[in-house]
């Protein structure tokens, strides 16, 4: 094998890229990223990007720029494939050049999805995905400005939470009552989303319908189903999940389903072609999970497979979001627990609720609480039975439930 092209450069192709050179790859590797500079880490564009906190796009960077040298790792910037030929692993390039690849990755993301209303696509809609997405809407986050941010997920509260922080007055707006209940349990998200209120934060329940704009008029006005008054904004944030940037494996024929399918190594229905990130989907998985982590990890499991190695133990998968001065972390799938419980005070705001099957931990989130989900993640990987009493005891240190 003598050289890997990897198309995207977010976080999961450099993974990639990293765990190539760490298992021993001296071939060639072209990272194309389509686009421009150094490429950028995305968690921080909803916290320090938007706070003002870091100003350069540098200051976010995946790697710094003698990195890729170190590595040898060729970085194609502004480097937008437009189509594949996978049996000849040829990728053709937007400048009009080809490039042939003994495997190649695809780690292209996705895009924030649009809201699909009359208005949508007025110029006072942003939505959070790119460092230039990041910049403008930034600029608007100016005290006393009137942000609606529609969709109440992790991306709508994190821009929720700064833009109250930076003085802005901020409706948001959502069809589900209490937003996250299947991701983090009931208790967390109930938690999270009376925090807004508290916050100052006017949180409406409802679906979106239209975005109108009066004639001159420098507001928006957001209809709201079921009210009967509009709301009025200068900016209007969209949070409401990403498309998963699959075009170019539809068109090469790999098979797409939710993301591009992929086994436990990355690899894709083309023996050439391997699949990490956001725009991935393991086969058996009932989401693609847009997580930093998953997406670090995915990059380390397509090495192993690309240099013919077993992938490496994946644990329970693993997110965090900030918001208001607290951190959420969530690991596993609450969507598997048949039971969840408490183990703190509510009320003080720290807490973590974990999910139980059977006797078996498969899911916890806390805010606030960094050392729970350490504990939680080793016995979810450990499968040691768990019993209520103990995990909701605070006399009890979650470490010693790793004995069994
Ligand atoms: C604002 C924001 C905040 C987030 N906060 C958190 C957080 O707190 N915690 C957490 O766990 N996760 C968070 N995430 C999610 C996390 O950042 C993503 O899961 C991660 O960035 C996914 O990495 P990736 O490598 O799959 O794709 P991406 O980072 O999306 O990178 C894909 C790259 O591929 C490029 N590309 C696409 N198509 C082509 C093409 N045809 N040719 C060339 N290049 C192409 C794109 O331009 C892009 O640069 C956040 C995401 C965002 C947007």
């Amino acid at each position: 094998m003598k050289r890997i092209a990897v198309v995207g450069a977010g976080v999961s192709a450099l993974s990639t890229c990293d765990a190539l050179r760490e298992g021993g790859f001296d071939g060639e590797i072209v990272l194309l990223s389509g686009e421009d500079g150094l490429p950028y880490d995305r968690p921080p564009l909803s916290k320090d990007v938007l706070t003002g906190a870091v100003t350069t796009r540098d200051g976010i960077a995946l790697r710094p720029a003698d990195w890729y040298e170190q590595r040898r790792v060729e970085l194609r910037t502004g480097a937008v494939v437009t189509a594949l030929r996978p049996d000849e692993g040829v990728l053709e390039l937007a400048d009009g050049t080809e490039l042939t690849a003994d495997r190649i990755v695809l780690a292209t993301g996705g895009t924030a999805r649009t809201l699909p209303v009359p208005g949508g696509d007025d110029p006072a809609v942003h939505t959070l995905r790119t460092w230039d997405e990041a910049q403008r809407l930034r600029a608007r986050l100016v005290p006393g400005a009137r942000i609606a941010v529609i969709g109440a997920g992790l991306i709508g509260a994190e821009t929720a939470a700064v833009a109250t922080a930076l003085g802005c007055a901020v409706t948001l707006i959502d069809p589900v009552p209490v937003p996250l209940t299947a991701v983090v349990g009931p208790e967390v998200a109930g938690a999270l989303h009376a925090r807004h209120r508290a916050e100052g934060v006017e949180v409406i329940t409802g679906g979106v319908e239209r975005i109108d704009r009066a004639p001159g008029a420098e507001e928006v006005a957001v209809t709201v189903t079921g009210r009967p008054e509009a709301v009025g904004a200068d900016t209007v944030v969209v949070g409401i999940g990403i498309r998963p940037a699959t075009a170019l494996a539809e068109a090469a024929g790999l098979t797409v389903d939710n993301g591009i399918v992929v086994d436990a190594a990355q690899r894709t229905s083309h023996p050439r072609m391997y699949a990490v990130g956001d725009v991935a989907r393991r086969a058996g998985d009932p989401v693609r999970h847009e997580h930093w982590d998953a997406a670090q990890n995915g990059g380390r499991a397509a090495a192993a497979g690309l240099l013919g190695a077993a992938p490496p133990a994946r644990g329970a998968s693993w997110f965090w979001s900030d918001r208001y001065g607290s951190r959420l972390e969530g690991v596993g799938s609450m969507a598997d627990a048949e039971e969840t419980v408490v183990r703190g005070d509510i009320a003080s705001g720290a807490f973590t609720v974990f999910g139980l099957r059977g006797s078996v931990l498969v899911a916890a989130a806390a805010i606030d609480r960094p050392r729970d989900i350490k504990a939680a993640q080793r016995l979810i990987a450990r499968v040691v039975p768990v019993s209520a009493d103990r995990l909701t005891d605070p006399a009890t240190e979650l470490r010693a439930l790793l004995r069994g």
